[in-house]
């Protein structure tokens, strides 16, 4: 569904991202790891085209993303492509985010409803759908400050889920909440998992990332210093990196 050739970002002189590829094939979930400020989240903003990158190429669903100008003013070119591939590349953030002005249905109703210009009636049966899926239904009428942080996140993720997205987006889902609400977060997570729901998922939860992933990919000063099946990541790494960086957080 996504793929990344050779991408490199940088903030002013700052460069973050060194020449990264990746590939999210259709079905598959694949985890970003490494440590504090190696690259994870401004990756996974490029892939949606939150953040501009200056070169190295993005594919959505085999589509190159076009460009204009080159180096720090290259930007998209193509508006139209860039709503096609933002609303398919749904992105779940540490902080829900969720709309206080709305309630939870409204939240999760918005986007289909004003963006892709969906029947309402038939986004509602859709959206309680998704709510109940993710075991808050009962929340529907309530506003976001009335739930708990677990919650709140789940909700987000129903109305990532909303979107019908193509992939889902998720950068640390899990971080933000007690040990008590993350488990409710993460068993959403499995549960999309096992439906091959395609996600690129940033987390510092080494258990998830076993659990989930097809593909581990450990980030290290905005390059890939390894990568692979999460088997060999996790119990047979061989970057010394990696291994220290294992032994941190596990
Ligand atoms: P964390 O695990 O703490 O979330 P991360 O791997 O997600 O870290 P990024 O947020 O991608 O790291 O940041 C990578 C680098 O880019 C860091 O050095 C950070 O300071 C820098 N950076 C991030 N956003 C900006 C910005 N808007 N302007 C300038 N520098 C930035
Ligand atoms: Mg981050």
């Amino acid at each position: 569904v996504i793929q990344i050739r050779d991408l490199h970002k940088a903030y002013g002189q700052l460069e973050v991202i060194k020449g990264v590829s990746l590939t999210a094939p259709r079905g598959h979930v694949i985890s970003l790891i490494g440590s504090s400020g190696s690259g994870k989240s401004t990756l996974l903003r490029c892939c949606n085209l939150l953040e501009d990158s200056q070169q190295g190429d993005i594919l959505f669903e085999g589509e190159p993303v076009k460009w204009r100008g080159q180096g720090v003013a290259r930007v998209p070119a193509d508006r139209a492509q860039v709503t096609r591939l933002r609303t398919n590349l749904s992105m779940v953030f540490q902080q829900f985010n969720l709309w206080s002005h709305m309630t939870v249905l409204q939240n999760v109703m918005e986007a289909p409803v004003q963006v892709l210009k969906r029947d309402p009636a038939k986004v509602e049966a859709r959206a309680r759908e998704l709510l109940a899926k993710v075991g808050i239904g009962d929340k529907a009428d309530n506003w976001p400050a009335q739930l708990s942080g677990g919650q709140q996140q789940r909700a987000a993720i129903a109305r990532a889920l909303c979107m019908e997205p193509k992939a889902l987006l998720l950068d640390e889902p899990t971080s933000a909440l007690d040990p008590e609400l993350q488990k409710e977060v993460v068993r959403v997570i499995k549960d999309l998992a096992a439906e091959h729901r395609t996600m690129l998922l940033v987390t510092h939860d080494m258990r998830l990332a076993a659990d989930v992933s097809d593909h581990v990919v450990f980030l290290h000063q905005g390059r890939i210093e390894e990568e692979g099946p999460p088997a060999q990541l996790f119990h047979a790494p061989r970057s010394e990196r990696l291994r220290q960086f294992l032994s941190a957080t596990m």
